[in-house]
């Protein structure tokens, strides 16, 4: 994984991004609880799963599909929490994917598995400029634990924060044109 603090960096930033009438705060949060989701398989260590099987750490947590069932479930309780369900469901699946995608820049531990469960096989992107985070509050508190936030800042931190800003000025500069 990358470091818990910065995974949900990317729905926020995506989400700030988007049209506030499709994806409203509210849609954000669950939109970074969701980028979270997929490490708790790390309690597959606590139950003997194997880091390499289907359902081991990065695993079927990290797939395409867990995302589209997160998504499919996203989609069903829109109307409850008065959402629109399409946008809803597309918001909730590039949260969660979003997960798998930045943990395939890491540069440690296994690949993610993003066919599972139909394929095993781990990924990682070419460029993997991210610091593998290490597992556990315990060992993140720790000199290594600083240079994953570090490397996190550089290359999760800096561009989210880029396109934030240009959207702010953007968005500034339009309403200032309608004044
Ligand atoms: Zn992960």
């Amino acid at each position: 994984m990358a470091s818990i603090l910065f995974h949900p960096v990317v729905p926020l930033t995506l989400g700030y991004v988007a049209n506030r009438a499709d994806v409203p705060w509210r849609l954000i949060v669950i939109g970074m609880i969701c980028a979270i989701l997929p490490d708790f398989d790390v309690i597959g260590f606590k139950f003997h799963i194997d880091y390499h099987s289907t359902f081991g750490h990065r695993g079927f947590t990290h797939s395409v599909l867990f995302a589209a069932i997160i998504a499919a479930f996203g989609f069903l309780a829109a109307p409850t929490l008065k959402l629109k369900p399409l946008a809803t469901a597309v918001f909730i699946f590039i949260a969660t994917l979003s997960h798998g995608l930045i943990d395939a820049l890491t540069n440690g531990g296994l690949g993610v598995a993003f066919f599972a469960p139909f394929s095993n096989e781990r990924y990682f992107f070419p460029w993997q400029v991210i610091e593998v985070s290490p597992i556990g509050i315990r060992n993140f508190l720790s000199e290594r634990g600083l240079t994953v936030l570090n490397s996190e800042l550089i290359w999760i931190g800096l561009p989210c924060l880029f396109v934030a800003l240009t959207t702010y000025i953007y968005r500034q500069t339009k309403s200032n044109q309608h004044d």
